[in-house]
């Protein structure tokens, strides 16, 4: 079966992709660049992925699935939340947010901050159901690797000694928030497949 995905941000196309079975394949969305974006304007991580979800699924009848995902500090009240694609602004870069960030958090000692992402699954503008993931970490004082995206030269995961930014690929995808989230969804349509 092939399931789309609606995402133009590369990184979080490269994770999805590896996340396929040999029952489940993912592939963006044909035409997405297309179709008018929607404005993520939810308070939540589940409003932003089930909004999504449901739009971009009524322009194919095959299965879709959008993620809503960011990095929340706990010093900074959870920001940037929602708002972590656009922290510094509109059309920030990974450098400018991660540069924003590292200054909102300079001298602040409770370093801690978790990466969630929220799956939602729909069928022709219908929700067929939700998936969640969360990672714990803690934020560095300066970027250390060039591996993934966003803030993952920041991301100090205990586990594994580095860095998501450090860590290889498939490594950050066995512990990601997106990965957890992609495993419940891939194994929830593999068993309406068959297997
Ligand atoms: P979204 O497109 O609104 O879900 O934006 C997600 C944003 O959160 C990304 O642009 C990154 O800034 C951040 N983010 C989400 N997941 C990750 C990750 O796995 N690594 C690093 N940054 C992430």
């Amino acid at each position: 079966m092939i399931v789309y995905c609606a995402t133009t941000n590369p990184g979080k196309l490269r994770e999805f992709r590896k996340a396929g079975s040999t029952r489940v394949h993912i592939e963006p969305l044909p035409g997405l660049a297309g179709i008018a974006p929607l404005e993520e304007t939810g308070p939540g991580f589940e409003e932003n992925a089930v909004h999504k979800a449901v739009y971009y699924s009524g322009f194919t009848p095959a299965y879709l699935f959008a993620d809503d995902s960011g990095l929340a500090v706990e010093a900074l009240g959870g920001a940037p939340g929602v708002y972590s694609a656009r922290y510094a602004g509109p059309n920030a870069t990974d450098e400018d947010n991660n540069r924003l960030l590292l200054e909102r958090m300079r001298g602040v000692a409770n370093r801690r901050a978790a990466f969630v992402c929220v799956i939602a699954l729909a069928r022709a503008g219908e929700l067929v159901r939700t998936f969640r993931g969360e990672v714990k970490g803690e934020l560095l004082e300066e970027p250390r690797g060039s591996n993934g995206f966003g803030y993952d030269p920041l991301f100090y995961y205990p586990p594994f000694r580095c860095t998501f930014g450090q860590a290889p690929p498939d490594a950050k995808q066995q512990a990601s928030h997106r990965g957890q989230a992609l495993r419940q969804m891939v194994a929830f349509l593999g068993s309406l497949s068959g297997g």
